[in-house]
């Protein structure tokens, strides 16, 4: 398996980080790859790719609801790191209403910018959209560029904007949500064949079912995996290929 966001480098994990990682090695999970927040999370993630190369890939990325009044000064160094060396994506990256409405525009420029880093770059955008995922589907299908790709992560909309986002070459991210009882992410969902879906924990948030309400952790993925492939009437093992294979290429290449 693969977990394709996961904030590892979070505080959250100071006390035991490395079993955490050994945990999730244990569960099978193959790689993981971590969204950047903003400046303050930067070192920390780049020491985990020290520490587990070929094992944790960082992006870059300035996260929408670290836009603030310094945004440009933000973006100015998500700039310079972009450039100076390989990122595998730009991420996370969009638009958070949820939270706080005072910077739309800013957070929508900032957007807009990266996204155009990763066309100039050729790599894909992990997205995050919270109360805005029609501000975002707008954004993308406005930008008109056929190298432009990546994830909608921890996707919970409804089946007409799964369909919107598929039809845009993009994929969903699933995670702890889909496993939620209370969730109709899977309904939604259903009509979306498996080559659109990725998965992924959102570690340390949105801890699946049986966990919920704990610390999430990469190993966790192991959840959304079996809801996946029990709703879907397939076994965990071809769930694993197909969705390990989809995150492969699109990060990887491979
Ligand atoms: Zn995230």
């Amino acid at each position: 398996m693969i977990d394709t966001h996961t904030h590892l480098y979070s505080k959250q994990f100071d006390e035991d980080r490395d079993l955490m990682i050994a945990r999730a090695k244990e569960a099978g999970v193959e790689k993981v790859f971590l969204p950047n927040v903003d400046s303050s999370t930067i070192a920390g993630m780049l020491q985990l790719e020290k520490d587990y190369p070929g094992y944790c890939y960082p992006m870059m990325g300035l996260h929408p609801t670290s836009v603030k009044e310094d945004f440009e000064q933000e973006l100015a160094i998500v700039k310079k790191h972009l450039f100076e060396r390989p990122f595998v994506a730009v991420g996370e990256i969009g638009v958070d209403l949820y939270w706080d409405k005072t910077y739309k525009a800013q957070q929508i420029e900032a957007f807009l910018a990266q996204a155009k880093w990763a066309i100039e770059l050729n790599i894909p955008i992990v997205i995050h959209a919270r109360d805005s995922l029609d501000v975002l589907i707008d954004l993308v299908r406005s930008i008109k560029e056929e190298r432009l790709r990546g994830i909608f992560h921890c996707f919970t909309g409804n089946a007409r904007q799964a369909e919107e986002i598929v039809d845009l070459g993009f994929l969903l991210g699933v995670g702890g949500v889909y496993t939620f009882k209370n969730s109709n992410l899977k309904e939604e969902i259903k009509g979306i064949s498996l080559e659109h879906l990725v998965l992924e924990t959102d570690a340390p948030y949105l801890t699946p079912t049986p966990f919920r309400g704990k610390r999430n952790e990469s190993s966790y993925v192991s959840y959304v995996l079996e809801h996946l492939a029990e709703n879907r009437g397939l076994t965990p093992n071809e769930v694993d290929l197909i969705t390990t294979a989809t995150a492969k290429a699109l990060f990887l290449g491979e």
